[in-house]
């Protein structure tokens, strides 16, 4: 429920704030600390004032750390996407909706924007201003019923980011996500398109469902990137040379090797140095940019170097009890609410999602578009569910995790039908505890009680 009562950076904080460096985005655009500080204490808290909401119940406030600074520009670019996206639109750079878990260099490289379902919710939120928790809800809710009323309602709360773009509340020029091994719903989510009340183009590209050594495999999905590619590059109106491919894989592994550093710096402090919800905005960042990797990157370098500062200096994230137990989280598409995990005496240690892909390295030299099928095939979350499970056992052990909570959506068939047997493999291997949890309400801002009940008594065995 809403707390009606808005967060707020201290003002002594704005002068060392403004003194810290700027960000400069993909298009050159330059935004120095102190535009960032006016953004986040004047104009955001008036257009956006659900994100400002005290409400420990809501997973998408804003973290009460006020002290670790790339926290707060993390948030500012989440904040700013509407803006961005709109104006990229305006400028003729297709703005591409995908899906989870596999890489966006070719959406980059040929001139787009990749956004997963999660981003596109939330922009579609924030085309109306001035809401609070409540009302931002109830259009989050609303949007997501059109699309079950237009598709079906036996698919996953994702469906709203497709509503969202049949009903021209954003400006999506494209639906283009990988066909990939977790998401059961995404392959009819795409074809509804076909059919709707608005026809956008789309494009799924196929990710062979076959656990077998192959090389065909490689071949296959190396055509399907191509046409990938060529696609975008109709829409965005360039050619798309290897060249380029080549320069985007060097700027995504450069963010995917800062992730691993920060991972690492997190996973061996003596005290957890960051909150929850700090801790979980890493990943994503490395793995899809936020819609532009120059200045997401620039974040994270910032987020490495305040890890290191706080490890040095024995600083534990803000809201954490002492000595918290560790929690791992299994999933595609949700997760524990933050706020909650910090203040049932828990912290979040890792998420084997995202992670799958920002632990994987792609080859920079020769065939770059080999080089991407390669990597994609081998991602540790798309493996057979026993070579997935022993994956995230070692991932477990390595965070120096108490706990394993497998999240599952609501609609989502794959999640749902491997949740039991992976948690029992990861059980087996480390002898952790784990638990698995089906979420109704991803999406939901509001009204979450019944999965917080059981991830705060899975918690309450740990402590
Ligand atoms: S919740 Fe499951 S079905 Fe829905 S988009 Fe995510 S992976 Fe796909």
């Amino acid at each position: 429920m809403s707390s009606g009562d808005l967060f707020r950076y201290p003002d002594e904080l704005g002068p060392a704030f403004s003194e810290t460096n700027g960000l400069e985005f993909s298009n050159g655009r330059q935004v120095s600390a102190a535009e960032i500080w006016k953004f986040m204490t004047k104009e955001a808290p008036v257009r956006f004032p659900y994100a400002f909401d005290k409400s420990v119940h809501f997973a998408g406030r804003i973290s009460s750390d006020v002290n670790f600074l790339s926290g707060i520009k993390r948030s500012f670019l989440s904040l700013t996407l509407r803006d961005r996206m709109l104006d990229a639109h305006k400028n003729g750079v297709p703005v591409v909706l995908v899906q989870g878990g596999q890489t966006v260099e070719p959406y980059y490289a040929a001139g787009g924007i990749p956004l997963r379902p999660g981003f596109v919710m939330n922009w579609a939120r924030t085309m109306k201003e001035g809401l609070n928790l409540r009302e931002s809800d109830l259009r989050g809710m609303s949007i997501l019923e059109e699309g079950r009323k237009g598709v079906t309602i036996e698919a996953c709360n994702q469906i709203a980011a497709h509503s969202a773009v049949q009903d021209n509340i954003v400006p999506v020029d494209f639906v283009a996500p990988y066909l990939c091994l977790r998401c059961s719903d995404m392959a009819y989510l795409v074809e509804s398109h076909r059919h709707g009340k608005r026809t956008v183009p789309t494009y799924l590209v196929d990710h062979p469902i076959d656990h077998n050594p192959g090389e065909w495999k490689k071949e296959y999905l190396k055509k399907e990137l191509e046409t990938l590619t060529g696609k975008i590059g109709e829409l965005s109106n360039k050619e798309v040379t290897d060249e380029a491919l080549r320069a985007e894989i060097k700027r995504e592994n450069k963010a995917r090797e800062l992730v691993r550093d920060c991972y690492e710096i997190w996973w061996n402090a003596k005290v957890p140095p960051t909150n929850s919800v700090d801790h979980s905005g890493i990943v994503p960042f490395g793995v899809d940019g936020c819609g532009d990797y120059s200045a997401s990157t620039r974040v994270l370098e910032e987020t490495r170097e305040e890890l290191k500062e706080r490890v040095k200096h024995g600083v534990k994230g803000a809201g954490l009890k002492d000595d918290p137990s560790r929690l791992y989280i299994c999933g595609s598409c949700v997760g524990p609410n933050p706020f909650l995990v910090d203040k049932a005496g828990a912290v979040v240690v890792g998420k084997d999602d995202f992670w799958s892909e920002a632990s994987t390295i792609v080859k920079e030299t020769g065939d770059p578009y080999e080089n991407l099928a390669e990597a994609i095939l081998s991602f540790p979350y798309e493996r057979s569910t026993e070579g997935r499970a022993e994956w995230t056992a070692e991932q477990a052990q390595k965070s120096r995790a108490d706990g394993v909570i497998f999240m599952f959506n609501w609609g989502c068939n794959f999640q749902t039908s491997v949740a039991r047997m992976i948690s029992d493999i990861i059980k087996d291997r480390t002898g952790l505890p784990t638990t698995y949890v089906e979420v109704g309400e991803l999406g939901r801002m509001e009204a979450l009680e019944q999965s917080h009940n059981r991830v705060e008594a899975f918690i309450e065995m740990l402590n």
